[in-house]
């Protein structure tokens, strides 16, 4: 078997980083993390694809949405839903189907299972139940953006969705002003209105970046300083998903 002990691996030499041979087998009792794509069905990973092929069951965030992912790539695996509304519920099924040998492929809607999407819960168990838990890499809107948003990638911080709470959410914004490196956060498109106006006012100098649709037909990049992109709010479209990149001062 494998070890994922952090002191039992050897490290790699540069040259060596990319080893096409190594093909392993999938492990028994192995909950693997598997993201999908987050708008563009190319974006997803050989690797993901036969583990998507190979476990004994999928857990999917949204059975539906999942089964039309697994048809397109022609997996007839099995479904288990598992979402925030009934991740307590499932923790027990899940661990003995672990203890029973079965590789169990984890997926949300989109992107990076776990990050602002149901999965940390699971994952926690499993580690703490000593089961192997293998991450696969992947998608993920935060790391996407990240890339080519043009601002300092050295330090991020992300934040995850804010409050829809008013005071809740300026309460966040004005505790993140210190935060050294770029800030990024999830935001609806149904707020993101308020949020150019929350940054107009809390941070008005800061480049911000607004990422949307990203890997999608309209995927759309806009940036300018806080008081800018308020100042021209009529002209970007609030449809869609949204990454925000805040450039620290
Ligand atoms: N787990 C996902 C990941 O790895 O990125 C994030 C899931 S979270 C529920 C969904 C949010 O991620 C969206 O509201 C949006 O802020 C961001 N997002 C997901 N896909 C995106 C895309 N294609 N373009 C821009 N933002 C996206």
């Amino acid at each position: 078997m494998r070890s994922l002990d952090s002191d039992s691996s050897e490290s790699a030499t540069p040259c060596e980083k990319h080893d096409a041979s190594f093909q392993p087998s999938m492990e028994k009792g192995t909950l693997y993390v598997v993201p999908t794509p987050i708008g563009n069905l190319e974006d997803i990973t050989l690797r993901a694809l036969r583990v998507l092929k190979e476990c004994d069951l999928v857990l999917a965030e949204d059975t539906r949405h999942t089964g039309q992912l697994l048809k397109h790539f022609e997996s007839k695996k099995p479904m288990l839903s598992y979402h925030k509304f009934n991740e307590a519920a499932r923790k027990d099924q899940i661990l003995e189907r672990l203890k029973q040998g079965e590789q169990l492929a984890l997926v949300s809607d989109a992107g990076t299972p776990g990050i602002s999407d149901p999965g940390q819960r699971i994952i926690s168990e499993a580690i703490a139940h000593g089961f192997r838990v293998e991450p696969l890499p992947g998608a993920c809107a935060i790391t996407t953006a990240l890339s080519a948003c043009g601002l300092p990638t050295d330090e991020f911080h992300f934040i995850g969705f804010l409050d829809r709470k008013s005071a809740r959410r300026r309460r966040r914004l004005e505790a993140c002003i210190d935060i050294k490196g770029t800030l990024v956060l999830y935001e609806s498109p149904h707020r993101i209105e308020k949020l150019l106006e929350e940054l107009n006012d809390i941070m008005p100098e800061r480049n911000v970046v607004l990422a949307r649709e990203l890997t999608k037909k309209f995927e759309q990049w806009v940036r300018g300083t806080a008081t800018a992109l308020w100042a021209r709010r009529s002209t970007i479209k609030s449809k869609g998903e949204f990454v925000v990149l805040i450039q620290s001062s």
